[in-house]
């Protein structure tokens, strides 16, 4: 496939499968085939290929030992025809400028499947946080917003945490960007609860895959207690995802994160891992379990696979090697367009990442809502509202796989693709 293509027409036209697709390329060939399907006029395709703006900043910082390190950051907005750009912004040595074009046409996509009023967007910095210090990151927080500060807004563009960040890099962010527009707390979400933070965001994503979980079990006719779920990532989505999920009855039977990875084929008690990993800062070495790589959890023998840590770690190459009934993608993009192929060869289901990780904005979009009209919802409210999306949200999509005879990806790209279309004509952007 192409990216260069010149028309809309012509994008559709060249679905050929290259040795290697990006994850820009992945995520524009998803868009392509809804596209194709729903009959969208090829000016429309010509405005989703592309990104409204793309922000490259060179971003230098005085590291702790004097020296200057200059570092490089993005903020891609992708297409805002349903409202303000909304997105997260990723610190790590691989968010290139073509891993943040994907994850903001992924949020723009994710918004309009969601019914939430924003465009999509994201942001990434390449660095390795877990080797800089907090004076260090707190530093490169606030270069960073002070580049890109000149496209942010509470109604143009309002990030939110992802890998590498979190509750206090937006903190840091509000309070460089309020240090030169005014305070405004709106213009981040995923603060910390005490700076206008929503109560529930910090285990929102969690939350929504564990309730993915939950409804597809129920589809299935299977107690959760039946089924064993192997997580990839001990992250925010990941632990969060093992603790609820757990709760409501799963088994997990392993766990990773980037040092390695611990498995109990009778389930992990996950207080206890939890207890290990504020001591160890990682799950490896917890006693109560045998030791495992990333690669081996992966393929391990269980029902659901929860890819919660980085992109493309289900490939052509190890497709052909999973063990689960069905791929539940909480990281983003976690399948490659190849990989997915063979998993749905093998009549393996993947549950979308645009769905099962999007309860993290849907309650980003409760925190921006509660910011705007300067009231607090209490838990209960929070989590109640981000239930009942999510449940309707996987009720309607599985009802348009099922009608449509297409995979839960392509239905799902199918409504938002068709919500995002619609809105570009309606706002008379062609
Ligand atoms: P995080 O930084 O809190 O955690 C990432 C986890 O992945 C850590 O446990 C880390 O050790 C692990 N990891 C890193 N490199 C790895 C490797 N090579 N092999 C195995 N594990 C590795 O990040 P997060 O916020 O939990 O995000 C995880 C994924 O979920 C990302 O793809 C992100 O885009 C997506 N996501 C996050 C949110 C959110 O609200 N945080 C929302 C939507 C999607």
């Amino acid at each position: 496939m192409t990216t260069t293509a010149t028309s809309g027409e012509a994008a559709v036209a060249t679905l050929a499968q290259p040795a290697h697709v990006s994850p820009s390329e992945s995520v524009l060939q998803s868009m392509y085939e809804s596209a194709a399907r729903l009959k969208l006029g090829p000016e429309v395709v010509d405005l989703l290929r592309t990104s409204w703006r793309e922000v490259r900043a060179q971003l230098p910082v005085r590291m702790d030992d004097r020296k200057l390190r200059i570092f490089e950051g993005y903020r891609v907005q992708h297409n805002g025809a349903r409202g303000p750009y909304k997105g997260g912004v990723r610190f790590h040595p691989l968010a290139d400028l073509d891993e943040v074009r994907a994850l903001a046409m992924l949020m723009t996509y994710k918004c309009a499947l969601m019914e939430l009023p924003f465009g999509g967007a994201k942001g990434g910095v390449m660095c390795d946080p877990s080797r800089m210090s907090e004076t260090e990151l707190n530093r490169l927080t606030r270069t960073y917003t002070q580049h890109i500060g000149m496209v942010l807004g509470v109604n143009r563009d309002i990030p939110a945490p992802d890998m590498g960040t979190n509750a206090q890099t937006m903190a840091w962010m509000m309070d460089a960007y309020g240090q030169r527009y005014g305070y405004t707390p709106g213009i981040v979400t995923g603060k910390p609860v005490e700076l206008g933070g929503s109560y529930g965001r910090e285990q929102a994503t969690g939350r929504g895959v564990a309730t993915c979980m939950r409804e597809y079990a129920k589809l299935e006719k299977q107690d959760p207690q039946d089924i064993r779920v192997a997580i990839q990532g001990y992250g925010n989505v990941g632990s969060w995802t093992a603790r609820l999920a757990s709760e409501m009855g799963f088994i997990i039977v392993a766990v990773s994160d980037v040092k390695g990875g611990i498995h109990d084929p009778a389930g992990l008690k996950i207080a206890e891992v939890d207890r290990w990993f504020s001591v160890a800062g990682s799950v490896a070495g917890f006693s109560g379990a045998e030791p495992i790589t990333n690669e081996q959890l992966l393929e391990l023998d269980c029902d659901y696979l929860v890819p919660a840590a980085l992109g493309e770690v289900i490939t052509e190459e190890n497709a052909s090697l999973i063990n689960a009934r069905v791929v539940i993608e909480a990281a983003n993009h976690p399948v490659t367009l190849a990989g997915d192929e063979v998993l749905t060869a093998r009549k393996i289901v993947v549950l979308p990442d645009v769905l099962v990780n999007a309860g993290g904005v849907t309650v980003s979009y409760f925190e921006w809502t509660q910011n705007i009209q300067q009231f607090r919802w209490s838990l209960e409210r929070v989590n109640a509202e981000l239930e009942s999306r999510m449940i309707g949200v996987f009720n309607e999509l599985m009802a348009r796989s099922a009608k449509d005879d297409v995979r839960p990806r392509q239905a799902a790209f199918d409504i938002a693709v068709e919500r995002v279309g619609r809105a570009i004509v309606l706002r008379g952007f062609v």
